[in-house]
């Protein structure tokens, strides 16, 4: 079997055209959105992040700023923009962009963040408003991955969906969104690995969503036949990107799975567009 492809693509554009309607509609009240992203100090994989982010907030008419910050300020005064950003009304959006320098208490300032503003998903408000089945803002990537396997079609409930990774914006949110659909979810991660059961459970998936960073650690064989495949992981190998599963093979047994690049990472970057103009519906409508 040659698996059908997961383009993210096209599901991006889905998104981004709903976006562009919920952005009519706010602007028809006197609204525009406005993501600031606050950073600390300037590395060059995040400009190159953030250079894109702008680029996909203006093309639709969000208005995008970036606040870069000295890179030997104290967390304090980093906490007094953050406090200025949620009391700003025209910021609508905040995100506060990773890494923060050595010291910096990433918990403590992530659940500063107002969380009608929390466009990453990151306050633990928004966290908990996942366990309640009421997800409002949630992780990106989490949401892409969900957005994804609702597009093949598939019946959730009583499947087999094994998600390798359990970290707060994939692993966890994705098993959390899949178990109120009724899907059993094992979640693996570093202990299933060594532990030597790793394989077992990808066997049985019937959906498997890998989130671990680690080129090929999935080996086609594995692939139950029939399965969905989407693949969160992001490896350079030479001057290549590939994901965590060994593609070639794997799309021989899959029926669908994602492409690495070109799956799970433009399905992201729309729902963050979508996470900023609902985060501004949440403002308009308070
Ligand atoms: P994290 O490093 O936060 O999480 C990785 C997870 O994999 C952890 O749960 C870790 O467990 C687990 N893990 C590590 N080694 C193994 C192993 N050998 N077997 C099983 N589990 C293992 O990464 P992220 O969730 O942030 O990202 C995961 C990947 O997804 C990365 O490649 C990243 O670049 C990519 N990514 C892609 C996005 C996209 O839009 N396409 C967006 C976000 C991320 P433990 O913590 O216990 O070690």
């Amino acid at each position: 079997m040659a698996a059908n492809l997961l383009a993210g693509k096209e599901v991006a554009e889905k998104i981004k055209q709903t976006v562009k309607e919920d952005l009519a509609l706010l602007k028809a009240r006197g609204m525009t959105p406005k993501l600031v992203a606050l950073q600390v100090g300037e590395n060059p994989s995040s400009q190159v992040y953030l250079n894109a982010q702008k680029k996909n907030c203006t093309a639709l008419g969000i208005e995008h700023q970036v606040n870069t910050l000295q890179s030997d300020i104290s967390e304090h005064h980093l906490i007094k923009q953050l406090i200025q950003l949620n009391e700003d009304k025209t910021v609508t959006g905040i995100i506060i962009q990773m890494p923060l320098p050595e010291g910096f208490d990433t918990r403590k300032i992530q659940s500063l963040i107002n969380p009608v503003k929390d466009v990453e998903g990151m306050n633990p408000a928004n966290m908990g408003w996942i366990v309640y089945g009421r997800a409002r803002l949630a992780p990106c990537t989490a949401l892409a991955v969900k957005t994804l396997i609702e597009y093949t079609g598939v019946e959730l409930y009583g499947k087999e969906v094994v998600m390798v990774g359990h970290s707060e914006i994939v692993g966890k949110p994705v098993g959390l969104f899949l178990v109120d659909k009724f899907a059993t979810i094992s979640i693996c991660h570093i202990g299933t690995s060594k532990a030597g059961h790793l394989e077992e459970h990808v066997r049985r998936a019937e959906i498997l969503v890998v989130a671990v960073g680690k080129a090929n650690l999935i080996p086609g064989s594995w692939i139950k036949e029939g399965a969905i495949v989407i693949d969160v992981g992001i490896n350079r190998v030479g001057d290549r990107i590939v994901g965590d599963v060994e593609f070639d093979a794997a799309k021989e047994r899959a029926a669908w799975i994602t492409p690495v690049p070109g799956g799970v990472g433009p399905v992201t970057t729309a729902m963050l567009l979508k996470n900023v103009v609902e985060a501004a519906k949440m403002q308009a409508d308070n």
